[in-house]
């Protein structure tokens, strides 16, 4: 059974008990009280009776007295009215009138306990009070009871018995109960609405967080309460959900490839949940003193951007920084907005991150600042993986980079050519491999020397990484041969770009000791997947493209052509 049934469960038989304990209590009371006034009633018939008879005895009309009996009988509504003559008085003026002398069972008693004595005999469709009430001889009454009988104080003389019906009494406490019970039904069911209106949504709370918690033990803090409350307990809900989304959050930056992931997800997160839309997050170079625009949704002219960190007043006083405090409290951020805040998170020695926001009124700060204990969860949650992601950037570029260069290292173009992105070519595209190698280098190291020889190599590095764009890449694939690697290019553009590697290296003069020299490059370029079905399969016949150059006289371009493959496939 759920929460919310057992708890209205008791509740019903709470409200139920004390109904049916309040109503039997009700019906006893009321038995009781009826049973009282219908004694009273007869012990007022029975004094009314003494007092008749003791004038009929007065005036000597006791043989009339049965006129007065009947009528009281009548007038009272009594059935089975009787007088029972005691002993004594049989003995002293004999039996009576009509069976004056004969007792039924509840005379009998009277006239043994010299008691009020009653008997409540009850049908489905009536009640009758038989009820018994002794005369008894006293001397404190008047006329004195002694001057007529034979007796002595506290005999009993005589019972005068009746049945007095109590139905319609009865039938009253019936309609009163029943009335009662309605009340009670209707009070109940309001009880129960009532109860399943207010209890029902702390109960699916409870419930919620029963579950919440169980899932929690088992390693899983994702669960989301989802209440109606907005009190207290709505307040325990939201926090427990926004602990579980920032853990979602935890869980899920931890398999961000890079801090640039990461710090999208943070952009997102504080346009969508926090809605807040002018703002710049910074990361900020700690040891150089230069901050980086990661984002940026105001309108800063970043043309006349300043760049150096020092000028951001939050890095430098690593404190969270609030135009409520003084409108102008950053100088350099009031130039942009009237109102802001910039909150400053240190990651590691080396890196910050500054969240600077800007609002034009100031309810909208206030608005926002009551979220920055959320933000700053979010971002104390960020920093160490952020922080790891820096330090597996920094290992991972030392080992992909070719350190005299720069540019990329053979391992990388392994990692590269295993992954299945670098094989994705867009519908009309092609990658292209360009091989380079530059001609007889070696006699630069024999006549200028090893260290001139450097130079050149980097010079082409710089020249390769120069006339390139973004997404592609260059890579020191060997001593003094190298790698061009164009993602979703074109021919015409591969060959443009050879030539402009070509040419600028060509064109650019080396100095020595002995005399300025230039030097000339060979290149042979393959496309995948017009050549190859695989990117190594493509570097191979860029390779057999460059050795053609170098064999047909070299300082040219030289595109694979099928028939140059002469080993059969290799691959
Ligand atoms: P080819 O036109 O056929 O390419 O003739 P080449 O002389 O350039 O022959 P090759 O490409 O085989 O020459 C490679 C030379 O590059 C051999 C090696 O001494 C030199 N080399 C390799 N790495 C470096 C380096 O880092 N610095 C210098 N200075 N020389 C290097
Ligand atoms: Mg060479
Ligand atoms: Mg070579």
């Amino acid at each position: 059974m759920g929460t919310n049934k057992k708890v209205l469960s008791i509740v019903v038989s709470m409200l139920l008990t004390v109904s049916l304990v309040s109503i039997a209590i009700f019906t006893y009371n009321f038995k009781s009280f009826s049973i009282k006034t219908t004694t009273d009633k007869a012990i007022s018939i029975a004094q009314n009776v003494r007092d008749g008879l003791t004038a009929h005895m007065v005036n000597g009309t006791m043989e009339k007295r049965d006129l007065f009996l009947n009528n009281i009988a009548q007038n009272q509504n009594i059935e089975n009215f009787h007088l029972l003559r005691a002993p004594s008085v049989i003995k002293q003026y004999g039996n009576g009138l009509y069976g004056e002398s004969r007792a039924n069972d509840i005379e009998k008693r009277v006239v043994k306990s010299a008691k009020i004595q009653s008997k409540l005999i009850e049908t489905s469709n009536n009640a009758v009070l038989k009820i018994g009430i002794p005369y008894i001889a006293t001397s404190t009454t008047n006329p004195d009871c002694m001057l007529c009988h034979e007796a002595k104080e506290g005999d009993v003389l005589g019972v005068i018995s009746m049945d007095i019906d109590i139905s319609s009494i009865r039938m009253e406490g019936l309609f009163i109960a029943s009335k009662i019970l309605i009340t009670v039904l209707i009070l109940l069911l309001i009880a129960i609405w009532i109860a399943n209106y207010y209890i029902k949504p702390y109960v699916k709370l409870f419930d919620d967080l029963e579950n919440g918690i169980s899932q929690a033990y088992k390693g899983d803090f994702s669960y989301q309460i989802d209440t109606t409350l907005t009190n207290e307990a709505g307040e325990v809900a939201d926090r427990l959900n926004e602990l579980s989304e920032i853990y979602k959050f935890k869980k899920t930056i931890e398999l961000d490839e890079n801090k640039e992931v990461i710090y999208h997800r943070i952009v997102h997160i504080i346009q969508t949940k926090f809605q807040i839309n002018k703002f710049m997050l910074f990361e900020i170079d700690s040891v150089n003193k230069v901050r980086e625009i990661i984002f940026d949704s105001t309108d800063t002219d970043l043309k006349n951007f300043d760049y150096s960190a020092n000028i951001c007043r939050a890095f430098r006083t690593s404190s969270n920084v609030f135009s409520t405090d003084f409108d102008d409290i950053c100088l350099n951020c009031i130039q942009q907005a009237s109102q802001y805040i910039c909150l400053s998170y240190i990651i590691d020695e080396d890196y910050s991150l500054v969240l600077h926001i800007q609002a034009s009124k100031i309810e909208e700060i206030s608005r926002i600042k009551e979220y920055i204990p959320v933000i700053n969860n979010y971002f104390d949650m960020a920093k160490p993986v952020i922080e790891s992601k820096i330090l597996m950037g920094i290992l991972k570029e030392t080992t992909l980079r070719d350190p005299m260069t720069t540019l990329y290292n053979r391992r990388f173009l392994d990692e590269l050519f295993d992954s299945n992105v670098s094989s994705r070519v867009k519908d009309g595209f092609v990658h292209a491999i360009l091989m380079i190698d530059i001609d007889f280098f070696k006699k630069v190291n024999d006549t200028y020397g090893h260290d001139i020889g450097d130079v050149v190599i980097k010079k082409l590095a710089v020249i390769m990484k120069d006339s390139i764009r973004n997404s592609d890449m260059s890579v020191r694939f060997g001593g003094e041969e190298f790698i061009i690697f164009l993602t979703n290019t074109t021919q015409e553009k591969t060959l443009k770009i050879a030539e402009k590697v070509k040419e600028t290296f060509g064109q650019e003069t080396f100095s020595s000791t002995i005399e300025v020299f230039s030097k000339t490059l060979s290149i042979g370029i393959a496309y995948y997947p017009q050549d190859a079905d695989s990117l190594w399969k493509t570097l191979k016949y860029a390779d057999e493209a460059l050795y053609v150059a170098k064999d047909t006289g070299r300082n040219k371009i030289v595109e694979f052509m099928p028939d140059m493959h002469k080993d059969g496939d290799d691959f």
